[in-house]
């Protein structure tokens, strides 16, 4: 992720990464009391480095950080600037940028009052690969919005991904799918889930899951390309009967599902709205024109 030349913000300068310090006596260390995003920049088609969708990440890791009390004074203005800043002190054009917030030392229960910020990135290919995912359901729970702030991406809370994530490699599977404490689907570790049936997308509504940019985005597509969505719960079963399914999220980007605990879908994803959207999206953070082909999916 870094080397000794690394360049990253931190709380208004730039540093070497690999001589910054932060103190160890933290709630952020020893409770997980952090929020951090995950942003992609892109080489666009006309040659410019353009961070997609910057604003609405910056304005989730806000509302991350006041859903749990960690103070943020910063504004998207200053940090997108100190965003693209990074990607130009390290030479780089596509990459994952990572804004993490995080407080000073304090060892109490105690809301955080004073808060530090950094600002990383590194080269990231599709963070779930290329391949059609072959998903397990896990037997890891969503976190209860009752016990949790559930939309603030905080850090604590990507314990149950990882849980999840190695728990379906252990089993030989590529992903996991958790469900909600209700037992409808809900989102994978680190994507949000859409399925299709009947010419029709559906995706879980916001009660359960991350808010994902990416998915909001999908959403924006379908309805400029006048493909039908609807947002509803759903469970296990009515998504085992989907012709198709896809993950998506800003480091997996739109990703096909090859099948869901060792059962396949009845339509190839090549051929389904997933690969329709996989594309639109591509051309769309590259800022290109795109074109769905005249069949009708
Ligand atoms: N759900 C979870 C649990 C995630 O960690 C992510 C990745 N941030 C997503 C969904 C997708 O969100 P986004 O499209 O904003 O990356």
């Amino acid at each position: 992720y870094y080397n000794e030349n690394t360049i990253l913000y931190f709380d208004g300068e730039y540093a070497k990464a690999a001589e910054a310090k932060i103190d160890l006596y933290g709630q952020s260390l020893h409770y997980g009391y952090a929020v951090f995003e995950g942003i992609r920049a892109y080489k666009t088609e006309k040659g410019e480095v353009k961070i997609f969708k910057a604003e609405e990440h910056f304005d989730r890791f806000k509302r991350s950080c006041e859903l749990i009390h960690i103070p943020y004074k910063y504004n998207n203005e200053e940090l997108i600037k100190a965003c693209y800043k990074v990607l130009e002190l390290n030479n780089m054009e596509e990459a994952y940028i990572r804004p993490l917030v995080f407080c000073p030392p304090n060892m109490t229960l105690k809301a955080a009052s004073e808060s530090h910020i950094l600002i990383c990135a590194w080269e990231w290919g599709a963070y779930l690969g290329e391949k059609l995912l072959r998903v397990m359901t896990s037997s890891y729970q969503r976190p209860n919005p009752k016990a949790f702030q559930i939309e603030s991406k905080s850090a604590g809370l990507y314990i149950n991904s990882i849980l999840a994530s190695q728990e379906a490699k252990e089993k030989g599977y590529d992903e996991a799918l958790l469900l909600d404490m209700n037992g409808n689907v809900a989102e994978g570790p680190g994507a949000n889930i859409f399925f299709e049936k009947n010419g029709k997308l559906y995706t879980p509504p916001r009660g359960h899951i991350l808010p994902g940019i990416t998915r909001a985005t999908v959403i924006e597509l379908c309805h400029e390309l006048g493909i039908p969505l609807e947002e509803k719960l759903f469970t296990l079963d009515e998504l085992k009967q989907a012709e198709s399914v896809f993950y998506c999220g800003t480091a997996a980007e739109i990703i096909g599902w090859d099948s869901l605990d060792g059962q396949t879908f009845s339509k190839p994803f090549s051929e389904s709205l997933g690969k329709v959207l996989q594309q639109a999206y591509k051309a769309r953070v590259l800022e290109k024109e795109f074109k769905r082909e005249a069949k009708v999916a």
